[in-house]
């Protein structure tokens, strides 16, 4: 079983509940939606049906909301499809028009205070750059640089405009509190600038009552890499959303930018997701080129958590061999990665606290005894996920009884989670560790298996024991 986890993104071609359902048994861990292109009720459909699927195939996927945040957009054309030529000018007007090829108007016309002369305009996801030649206090005169098309609510990036737009729309607000109805695991962050905008996303989940949803910081622009420091602090995890990025930063920065951050993102224990084009051509083809197969496996290399699927599986012909082979290609490339290493790597510091020592032995121990698995006890998530941080060459299974904590635990390298009854006590614990661990993986006799957890729980509040058991029959 891999230990890199997959997210799909669900869209016209993966919304039925057959292909969601063939897309999680080839592997997707997380189902992703994107509030930028859901509405409510399509959302809800699909979090019911990923629900329906979790119970027929007794299996945990994650859910994540992806929220729109602070964006701008081009308002509607006159047709859905309008061609740019090079050369020519368009303006851009604070009014709210009918857009052509000469004049269009933006979703947040107030932005046209803040731009200047000389500023670049990144329409339709990096396909049309334009330049300002000139502007009055309400229209922009743009030169079109190069050929290209645009379209009816398409992106629009102002990669040097200094503004900060607020960050919480009421769409937004609606979003987060939708999420925390439906009981979802994962609130992704669109356009964060820096950790205040997490901050409020906080706040308002505080102000929800919700202590389960994990905030997800989107990195897609020069700000939030300046500011990563203090983002991972206040986030569970980041994401590397590298289709704005590559708009507002050099496309050439990207695989640097991206072994940092997921480094970064490591050593702060927190999740790491490496997104976007990862298998773009297979959109339309049933197989991925060579680049993009590398691609995968880099990001496996640089040590995300998880890859995620964008277009291939919202609006691509082959979302499920899509999975399929990023599934092959995260397979192939974990049977060369040297956990050994890896563990010395995240052995630089000599005094730990209790639970991050037991963490960091038990995987230490696994590797040494060669254990098959690893089996957590959690009722947090808490362990399992240090567990998961040390990047053990075992498998991780995490055993809760809480249904939050395990589908709270769909992202993290290496773990699966499964739910099982309160154990009440340590030889309870260990039977049901092995038990499980024989269930999920054929495990012959003699392979050993790493069992972790805390006992007794009415007085222990932290992770305290760790036993090695050998398969007996
Ligand atoms: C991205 O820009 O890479 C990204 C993941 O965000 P979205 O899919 O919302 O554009």
């Amino acid at each position: 079983m891999n230990k890199t986890k997959i997210i799909a993104t669900i869209g016209p071609s993966s919304k039925s509940k057959e292909v969601i359902k063939n897309m999680i048994t080839e592997g997707v861990d997380v189902i992703r939606i994107n509030m930028s292109h859901s509405s409510f009720d399509d959302a809800k459909d699909v979090i019911l049906k990923v629900r329906e699927i979790n119970r027929e195939l007794n299996n945990v996927t994650g859910i994540m909301i992806d929220i729109k945040g602070p964006e701008i957009r081009l308002t509607n054309l006159e047709k859905n499809k309008i061609k740019l030529e090079a050369g020519n000018t368009i303006r851009i007007v604070k009014n709210n028009v009918v857009g052509n090829s000469e004049i269009v108007s933006l979703t947040l016309p107030d932005v046209i205070d803040y731009i200047k002369m000389g500023e670049r305009l990144v329409i339709n996801d990096g396909s049309i750059e334009l330049n300002v030649l000139s502007k009055t206090s309400d229209t922009l005169i743009c030169e079109i640089k190069n050929d290209g098309y645009i379209k009816s609510f398409c992106s629009v990036n102002i990669p040097d405009a200094d503004f900060n737009l607020r960050f919480l729309s009421e769409f937004d607000r609606e979003t987060i509190k939708f999420a925390v109805m439906m009981g979802v695991d994962y609130v992704a962050l669109s356009h964060v600038k820096d950790q205040m905008d997490v901050l409020d996303i906080n706040d308002l989940l505080i102000e929800l009552s919700d202590d389960h949803i994990q905030i997800i910081s989107k990195i897609e622009n020069k700000n939030a890499i300046d500011e990563i420091k203090n983002i991972l602090k206040v986030s569970d995890g980041v994401m590397i959303a590298r289709g704005d990025l590559g708009i507002d930063i050099e496309l050439a920065k990207i695989p640097s930018v991206q072994k940092k951050i997921a480094n970064m993102a490591k050593e702060s224990g927190k999740i790491c997701i490496i997104a976007t084009e990862m298998l773009s051509s297979m959109q339309d083809s049933p197989r991925p080129t060579r680049a993009e197969v590398s691609d995968v496996a880099n990001a496996v290399l640089d040590g995300t958590d998880a890859v995620m699927l964008s277009s291939e599986t919202a609006v691509g012909k082959y979302p499920i061999e899509t999975v399929v082979t990023i599934n092959n290609i995260i397979n192939e490339i974990e049977k060369e990665i040297d956990y050994n290493s890896l563990l010395l790597e995240y052995n630089r510091k000599e005094k730990l606290a209790i639970p991050d020592a037991i963490s960091y032995s038990a995987v230490d121990c696994a590797n040494r005894v060669n254990a098959s698995v690893i089996v957590c006890s959690t009722l947090s998530g808490k362990t399992a996920k240090k567990i998961s941080n040390c990047r053990p060459s075992a498998s991780v299974i995490a055993i809760s009884p809480d249904e939050k904590t395990v589908s709270s635990l769909t992202i993290n390298y290496g773990i699966i989670p499964v739910k099982v009854p309160m154990l009440d006590s340590t030889d309870e614990i260990i039977r049901v560790s092995v038990k499980t661990a024989k269930d999920v993986f054929k495990l012959k006799e003699k392979d050993r298996v790493v069992v972790v957890g805390s006992f007794p729980l009415e007085t222990v509040s932290y992770t305290n024991f760790i036993r090695i058991e050998e398969i007996k029959e």
